[in-house]
């Protein structure tokens, strides 16, 4: 039976396309900027974030704005906040609507602790949850991109773990998270071939494949040189597509979309569809502040000044002003999945054709 959430996500998602929504279906929010992690293509595990929201503000801003269908809970590494599950219970009790539940990890929280809060969460009924293991090379590779030793067979504890879960909690979808970059490029059928080792049926529809972006707020990593050769990570991404196997649903056909047009952001440097910050979609940051999207620090409010509602932020001058800019192409360029999903969603002529 099709889910009626599936159903009015979907209808929402595809209303973007002819009319500016009158509010967004999906908040990507970082709960906390905390990361026991030391990436090497990331800087948030180098900050030291205090006053974050509390789980009474995040309750309030859950209740004032009960219309997303879609949400996406990161950090830092969200399961480093121990009221995660509470987090995402003030969302399931106020947003009737919900439908979508993702979020990444680093498998650094213990696996036992880990996959109990998981299986809470999934209690909660939320009726699709989806959790991105992070994986970004082989056990030494991996190891070396995250500075933390070890940190590879903890992620396919993880996994396995979550592939247990999923026997007894239908609604539960997990993948690894490879993200490409100069330190792994060249290395994903390597990395593929070691993880089957530790999980024989694995397939290539288990990874997701991304190419490491910049940002000024939420990586906070513009020093970093992520920059691949065109030609590697081209090549990596057409052969993942060859093995991929086609899948029926929206999802699956959003992700071949989004593989696609990864080739063109690779090879040309631009976003390939125009995004849909501002209008499907926005970034809430661990402080309550509100940004167009993970990739662009262009602050619009912070829901702290208006009482945990959004409504004021989403309909002030400064946001209209963004979204000007977001027409204009003014956006900095990026093609990450945060933002991809509802952007393709929102454009589907500019795919079709
Ligand atoms: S990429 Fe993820 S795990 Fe690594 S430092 Fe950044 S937030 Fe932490």
């Amino acid at each position: 039976m099709v889910n009626t959430k599936f159903m009015a996500l979907g209808a929402t998602a595809l209303r973007s396309n002819l009319v500016h929504l009158r509010h967004p279906y999906k908040l990507t929010f970082s709960i906390t900027y905390r990361c026991q992690s030391r990436c090497i293509t990331c800087n948030i595990w180098q900050m030291k974030p205090v006053n974050e929201l509390t789980i009474e503000e995040i309750r309030e801003f859950a209740m004032k704005n009960s219309y997303f269908r879609w949400i996406e809970i990161t950090g830092g590494e969200p399961f480093l906040r121990g009221d995660v599950v509470e987090i995402v219970r003030a969302f399931r009790e106020s947003c009737k609507g919900l439908y979508l539940l993702t979020m990444p990890t680093n498998s650094l929280c213990g696996t036992a602790a880990e996959l109990r809060k998981i299986e809470e969460i999934l209690s909660l009924g939320v009726p699709k949850v989806s959790i991105t293991v992070s994986l970004d090379g082989y056990r030494e590779l991996h190891d070396r991109i995250r500075g933390i030793p070890g940190n590879f067979d903890r992620a396919i504890a993880i996994f396995k773990g979550l592939k247990e879960l999923r026997k007894r909690h239908r609604n539960l979808f997990m993948v690894f998270g490879y993200t490409m970059s100069r330190f792994n490029q060249g290395q994903f059928a390597r990395t593929f071939a070691e993880v089957r080792k530790e999980i024989p049926d694995l397939a290539y529809n288990d990874f997701h494949l991304n190419a490491g972006q910049v940002s000024d707020i939420y990586y906070s990593n513009l020093d970093l040189d992520l920059g691949v050769s065109k030609e590697t990570a081209a090549g990596e991404v057409r052969e993942f597509l060859k093995m991929r196997k086609p899948q029926v649903g929206a999802i699956p056909a959003i992700e071949g979309v989004f593989l696609r047009k990864l080739l063109e952001y690779i090879k040309t440097g631009k976003t390939p569809i125009r995004s849909r910050s501002l209008d499907a979609s926005l970034f809430l940051d661990s402080y309550g502040n509100v940004f167009p999207s993970i990739m662009w620090g262009r602050r619009i409010g912070s829901i702290r000044s208006t009482n945990y509602s959004l409504e004021p932020i989403w309909h002030s001058r400064e946001a209209e002003e963004v979204r000007t800019l977001i027409k204009a192409g003014k956006e900095p360029d990026s093609w990450t999945a945060c933002e991809a999903y509802q952007a393709i969603v929102g454009n589907v002529s500019s795919f079709i054709l």
